[in-house]
């Protein structure tokens, strides 16, 4: 779907897969005024398939697009080019009974040819799919983490709340850092002080204090992860307390040694829970849970994935059915 300054929304087109050829003058090339998005197809026992929280990656992908100048794209219209990619590409969405799905990327960029710093006048929207695996094929593992302090990702008054490349751009100094010290994953901590958990590369944190579990606030300088909301209603549900907070990495630290701090995972569409098991930082190193995946994080982490392959009923309207 195009948008054109003065005239909106048009075109909107069904193509198969095709390289786009570009200007080398194309703006986003320059000035990376490109947002996107990232959310699953299901398919359910009865065959039939259905996306999670569409409208939720709809209203993000508005926020992201304010934050970077560029157009809103209406609710409606993001969810009928994700519906109508998926119908066309159903037999692509894995069979029911594993963790498998179909991966939706849509994105948005300044399609504009142009060396002036400006927001541009034309943008192009597109949504790409490709199946995704489970994403733990050999049972769920612990990642270990690195929590870095040389590099930030985000800034207050920044962009980190948005879904943009150069988020991602910034990120990846910091990942090789994490990859340097045996890490799987890097923790963002927040940029004036390096002391508060923010987010982990790709996916938001949550610390489990027995039965009351505690996410990262939103700062304006991390992801609102559409898992991360998801969890705060359905630990509810499940009889744990559930709320935001600030955590700082002295208190994650201090909470683990003094066996208050059961459990720490990290959530995001691609893995939906992921264990926390060793956490390296300038400040030493140690080991959630014995290295072993937590109850809890378990727990949690099959309550949402029975919602969204329809194994458990959808209590809160979260699945988006396309029949
Ligand atoms: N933080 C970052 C930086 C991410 O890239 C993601 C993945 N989109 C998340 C958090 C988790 O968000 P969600 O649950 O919407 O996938």
């Amino acid at each position: 779907i195009k948008w054109t300054e003065g005239r909106g929304w048009h075109d909107a087109q069904l193509t198969p897969y095709a390289p786009l050829s570009v200007d080398p003058a194309n703006m986003t090339l320059h000035y990376a005024q490109e947002i996107f998005e990232g959310l699953k197809a299901y398919r359910r026992p009865d065959g039939s398939v259905a996306t999670f929280r569409p409208d939720a990656n709809a209203r993000r992908f508005q926020l992201s697009a304010r934050r970077l100048a560029m157009p809103e794209l209406p609710v409606e219209t993001f969810i009928e080019a994700c519906d109508a990619l998926v119908q066309q590409d159903k037999a692509w969405v894995p069979e029911h009974g594993g963790e498998a799905s179909l991966y939706l990327r849509p994105f948005m960029f300044a399609n504009e040819v142009g060396l002036g710093v400006r927001p541009a006048n034309e943008y192009l929207f597109i949504v790409i799919a490709s199946p995704a695996g489970p994403y733990f094929p050999g049972g769920v593992k612990p990642v270990s983490v690195w929590l870095s302090e040389n590099y930030v990702r985000a800034v207050p008054g920044g962009i980190g709340f948005a879904k943009t490349g150069g988020n991602y751009a910034a990120s990846l100094l910091a990942q090789a850092e994490a990859a340097a010290k045996g890490c799987d994953q890097v923790v963002w901590l927040d940029a004036l002080e390096h002391r508060t958990v923010e987010e982990m590369g790709g996916m938001n944190l949550y610390f489990v204090y027995g039965d009351r579990i505690v996410t990262p606030e939103l700062t304006g300088s991390l992801l609102a992860g559409i898992t991360r909301d998801s969890l705060l209603t359905l630990a509810r549900d499940l009889g744990y307390e559930s709320e935001e907070g600030r955590v700082t990495t002295d208190q994650w630290k201090r909470d683990t040694e003094n066996g208050t701090l059961t459990e720490v995972f990290a959530c995001g569409t691609a893995a939906v829970i992921t264990p926390v098991g060793t956490v390296k930082s300038t400040d030493g190193e140690w080991t959630q849970s014995n290295g072993e995946p937590g109850k809890v994080t378990m727990e949690l982490r099959k309550a949402l994935l029975d919602i969204q392959t329809g194994k458990a009923a959808d209590e809160h309207g979260w699945m988006h059915e396309l029949g």
